[in-house]
């Protein structure tokens, strides 16, 4: 499948919600789900009531369109956490926040995961001391994350930081904005990590 490379906002409009991917405009009146409360197309406005498997399958669409992930790797990211202690949706959950470009987007170093997972390609990070240019690479309790001493002028670094200074950062990480470093303190439990989606409901889809 390929990745999707067409209009953000179309996404949030087929799922009918905010999905927070491109930044400052998706917290404004800009945002084209404030402005148009319908899905996309041609039928967008006709009601259609969705089956079981349709919500089911609307809730996973919603968590890989948030988090940029394609849908084989999405799934085995459901097969880890399937695989691992506890509950299955949430550990889901948990594995996609602790991915490098998340955590980058999370401390404020990039406005949406799609361009913290550019800037995580083009090698401007660093991890405890080195240089990692995976985005999905997963990120351990006490973990650092720093801009590269050559990368702290990207201007797309400096704006991004400064908003999210303004906004404020999740309690499960910390960040020197003086710096440009930041400490991946734990890994957050559900209620910290505040999207809305029922996760439960992925479970259910990939378990039929
Ligand atoms: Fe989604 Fe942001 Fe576009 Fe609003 S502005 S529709 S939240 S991407």
């Amino acid at each position: 499948m390929a990745r999707y490379t067409g209009p953000s906002c179309r996404l949030c409009r087929r799922e009918g919600e905010k999905l927070f991917l491109k930044g400052a405009r998706c917290h404004t009146e800009k945002c084209g789900v404030e402005r148009r409360k319908y899905p996309p197309g041609q039928h967008g406005q006709s009601r259609t009531k969705l089956s079981d498997y349709g919500v089911q399958l609307r809730e996973k669409q919603k968590v890989r369109r948030m988090y940029w992930i394609m849908e084989d790797q999405f799934r085995q990211y459901f097969h880890k956490a399937s695989g691992m202690k506890g509950v299955t949706g949430e550990i889901l959950l948990q594995l996609m926040e602790r991915r490098l470009d998340n955590v980058a987007y999370r401390m404020g170093f990039a406005v949406n995961r799609r361009e913290s997972r550019q800037l995580v390609r083009h090698g401007h990070f660093l991890v405890n001391g080195k240089k990692v240019d995976i985005p999905s690479y997963l990120l351990r309790s006490g973990d650092t994350v720093e801009v590269r001493e050559s990368s702290r002028e990207v201007p797309a670094i400096v704006e991004s930081l400064g908003m999210a200074e303004h906004r404020g950062f999740p309690e499960w990480v910390e960040v020197d904005t003086k710096s440009l470093k930041g400490k991946f303190v734990r890994i957050p439990s559900r209620e910290e990590i505040q999207l809305p989606v029922q996760e439960q409901l992925i479970v259910e889809l990939y378990s039929k």
